[in-house]
């Protein structure tokens, strides 16, 4: 079963044969089989790729990975707490956009999409407004592929004792990072990133007291994040409603090939090699990436379009996908620009096709 085209997007991303092959079977939702032999070894195996730290848990949620977000951000922030939003790109503007839409108390703090956040300017914010109680930053940006320095801003955030929110979604599992070493009180990804599944859930990863604490505030039934909880933890792995079992059944699988690959360090590294030579071959090509190399996650990259009057995204896009690759279209807002993923079932050799792909379909 081959795919038409390789997804150079960073999720969903392309998956392995066997991830996909996974999920050629029907699954009970309440059978022991199911919640005993496959969610709860789900739940976890994430805390241990979390952290080495104890206190933790995690859950899982239908739908999206904004879905995880929203049950999150419903769940946790109290009608009395404020919450701090950090913003350098589409996906801190999406946390804001939740919480506005929920009716949180809300302040935003916001630098321009090709810069990283600063823990400097979380400090002087957090010290401006004592009523904020919890803080929300998107780990690494997907718009740009800027990683935020994670270890910086956990650390002003935690200095002031504020309940921290990390969207992690694009990195987990593909940047080594320790939940509990940097003390973050819950961590959001989804099944189709670094861990290379199929869309159909999110998952979070939280302290067990900051899960505790979200009793009864939820601003929703479906993205009650302790009533979810409860339920797994009680019945032994089970999901309120309907679960996407085919879709779980394929996180396991992409679970064990995470592990067989070497665990996160290893795809880290693999990662690492498909940015280094995609960015190198396109750089031959002319092409500029547009976020300092300093601040550049492995994950996805930007390159500003190029000036020829003849460039027309539509048509780079078409001439690629004719040659077996689908890239990304930008999201800077104020430039134009396309993007690169690197994450998934993707190797030196993948890019190296890309790249004679690029130079073959260069029509401008
Ligand atoms: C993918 C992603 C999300 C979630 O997007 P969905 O389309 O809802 O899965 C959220 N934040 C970041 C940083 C992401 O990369």
């Amino acid at each position: 079963m081959n795919n038409p085209y390789l997804l150079l997007t960073p999720g969903p991303l392309s998956t392995s044969a066997t991830v996909r092959e996974a999920m050629m079977k029907d699954w009970c939702t309440w059978d022991d089989d199911y919640n005993q032999g496959v969610v709860q070894p789900i739940r976890r195996q994430l805390v241990r790729l979390a952290t080495a730290h104890s206190g933790y848990t995690s859950v899982l949620m239908q739908g999206s990975g904004t879905a995880g977000v929203e049950a999150v951000l419903g769940s946790a922030v109290p009608a009395e707490g404020k919450l701090l939003v950090l913003i350098n790109g589409a996906y801190g503007r999406r946390m804001a956009d939740i919480a506005r839409c929920l009716g949180l108390r809300l302040a935003t703090m916001e630098v321009a999409e090709t810069e990283p956040l600063s823990a400097e300017l979380l400090s002087q914010a957090l010290a401006a407004d004592a009523s904020i109680s919890h803080v929300a930053f998107v780990h690494c940006e997907t718009t740009t592929g800027i990683l935020n320095p994670l270890a910086e801003l956990c650390q002003a955030a935690k200095a002031r004792h504020k309940t921290l929110i990390v969207d992690a979604m694009s990195s987990f599992g593909g940047v080594p990072m320790d939940a509990g070493e940097l003390a973050i009180d819950f961590l959001i990804s989804s099944a189709n990133k670094c861990i290379q599944g199929v869309p159909g859930f999110s998952f979070i990863i939280a302290r067990e007291a900051a899960m505790h604490r979200c009793e009864g505030q939820a601003r929703s039934v479906s993205l009650d994040l302790f009533d979810q909880w409860q339920c797994m933890e009680r019945q032994g792995g089970k999901w309120r409603f309907t679960s996407p079992t085919h879709v779980v059944r394929a996180f396991a699988q992409a679970l064990a090939e995470l592990e067989q690959e070497g665990g996160v360090g290893a795809r880290h590294r693999r990662y690492q090699g498909n940015q280094r030579t995609l960015v190198d071959g396109m750089e031959r090509l002319g092409f500029r990436p547009l976020v300092a190399r300093d601040w550049q996650s492995p994950v996805i990259t930007v390159f500003a379009a190029p000036e020829a009057p003849a460039y027309d995204f539509k048509r780079f896009y078409e001439g690629l996908k004719a040659r077996g690759y689908v890239i990304y279209p930008g999201k800077v807002s104020a430039v134009d620009c396309f993007r690169i993923g690197t994450i998934g079932e993707v190797y030196q050799q993948d890019v190296a096709g890309l790249l004679a792909a690029i130079e073959d379909a260069i029509f401008w």
